[in-house]
């Protein structure tokens, strides 16, 4: 069985007349988090209904799809697998009939005992139609026999070990549940409806607020359960978070620049670790560039504090589809060119800083110093808003295996040749961490997982 790494958004809206069309916002706005599947899922009366398919939001859903998802109740997903294999058994919002009623479940994160916890089950004779760790939840569900059903989901969260950031609809609430750790994000929300009462929203970021036009209350907490229902909203916290592991590749790369994450703007985060490295690793130079656009806000911290311009010096053309046909001859080695333009006016004759977010296997780097030096660039200095990338991620995010990022295996003078740059720095771990205002005296009192950069993986690895 192949293991899932997945990257993935949620959304949830209660008590809203349009309920389905928020969710369908929403994960418009969360777009960026997965591409491969989208699904909603909408409570009407005691009756789900659910339309999933593979593709974009817009592709999936059309008016029709909408208008069938009837209810005042709905929660959404969209995913984006990472090993190949794009079913549409895995596509979520996941749903199940259960003794008590329909339950439907959108995941955000992974879990590192789900191998297990799915060999158990099988044994017990559980039948599972996809391949995905969420699966595994609702069997679980499926196995307590409480006719409440967020006495069930806490039941069975201390079996979970890992990443989750859930949103559940069961036929009478709501229920918002985040690991202990909070590696992944998820927020609350809320506006008014028709009546004039408050509905409310959860999402895995603030950007989904922002198109909906709910207003940001918090986040949902690492290790709390949120529900809501007729009676209201009610909070508690299902287990005692020691140390929290906020992930920071996503303030690094993953979410949007314009969200509040983990309670702080990604677009500032990102500046600082601009300005850090600036600090850090500071080089003469003409201009300072973004890779675009995971490097614009980078690039922004990294001029202010260098005092060296800020051009766009690559445009990068937002509409390339996945339909795009490689033409057989005559225009080869097309690959990045199709995506990043490099502008000779800005670059001739230069000597270039070019700022990236981060940098994984090299192959993107290395394509984007030969496009910048054939446009003319005199000199070219690659800086990377992060550490060096040296381990997987077992808890959401696609980074590939040890033997593929390319730090893991070569050094620092290595790298920078293999990119062909004329010198090469990355962010160190420690300004990675002033600029996301984590204090680490002690190396214990932390509250980020960084563990693609340093390591350091805060649950047992069970694969
Ligand atoms: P590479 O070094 O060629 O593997 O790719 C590095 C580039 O991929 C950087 O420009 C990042 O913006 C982008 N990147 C980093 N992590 C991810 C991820 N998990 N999913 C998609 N793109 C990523």
């Amino acid at each position: 069985m192949k293991t899932w790494r997945e990257e993935c958004a949620v959304f949830g809206a209660w008590n809203h007349e349009d309920a389905a069309r928020l969710a369908y916002l929403g994960l418009y706005a969360l777009q960026h988090r997965g591409q491969e599947s989208a699904g909603i899922v909408s409570l009407d009366g005691p009756n789900h209904h659910m339309y999933k398919g593979l593709g974009l939001v817009a592709d999936v859903f059309k008016e029709k799809e909408l208008s069938e998802l009837i209810g005042r109740a709905s929660i959404g997903h969209v995913r984006y697998s990472t090993t190949g294999e794009n079913r549409l058994a895995n596509a979520q919002p996941m749903t199940a009939s259960l003794l008590n009623g329909p339950v439907a479940i959108a995941h955000n994160g992974n879990l590192v005992n789900a191998k297990m916890l799915r060999r158990k089950l099988q044994a017990q004779g559980s039948i599972f139609q996809g391949t995905n760790d969420t699966e595994c939840v609702l069997h679980l569900i499926s196995h307590i026999s409480s006719d409440n059903f967020v006495t069930s989901v806490k039941s069975v969260l201390p079996q979970l070990e890992g990443a989750f950031s859930f949103v559940f609809l069961s036929h009478r609430e709501m229920v918002a549940v985040r690991d202990r750790y909070g590696f992944r994000p998820l927020v609350l929300g809320k506006k008014s409806n028709d009546k004039g009462e408050d509905s409310w929203v959860v999402a895995s970021e603030t950007c989904a607020f922002d198109l909906i036009g709910a207003q940001y209350v918090r986040e949902i907490e690492p290790g709390e359960i949120f529900w809501v229902d007729d009676k209201g909203t009610h909070s508690e916290k299902w287990t005692n978070p020691s140390e929290s592991a906020k992930c920071v590749f996503e303030h690094v790369y993953f979410s949007r620049p314009d969200s509040i994450v983990f309670g702080q703007s990604v677009y500032e985060s990102r500046k600082g670790f601009g300005r850090w490295l600036a600090k850090e690793s500071g080089v003469e130079a003409d201009v300072v560039i973004p890779v675009p656009d995971s490097g614009v806000p980078a690039a922004i911290g990294y001029s202010a504090e260098s005092g060296i311009p800020f051009e766009f010096g690559i445009i990068r053309n937002h509409y390339i589809g996945r339909t795009f046909i490689q033409p057989h001859q005559s225009v080869r080695d097309i690959g990045v060119k199709i995506k990043l333009n490099p502008q000779t006016a800005v670059l001739s004759g230069k000597r270039v800083i070019v700022v990236d977010d981060s940098l994984v296997r090299g192959t993107t780097s290395q394509k984007i110093v030969r496009l910048i030096r054939q446009a003319g660039a005199k000199e070219i200095h690659m800086r990377i808003a992060s550490p060096p990338t040296i381990g997987p991620c077992f808890y959401g995010v696609d980074t590939p295996q040890k033997s593929q990022l390319i730090a893991a295996n070569q050094s620092l003078e290595e790298i920078r040749a293999f990119i062909e740059a004329d010198s090469l720095a990355y962010l160190s771990l420690d300004g990675l961490f002033a600029a996301v205002g984590e204090k680490r005296l002690e190396k214990k009192k932390k509250s980020f997982c960084a563990a693609c950069f340093d390591g350091d993986y805060p649950t047992p690895l069970f694969e």
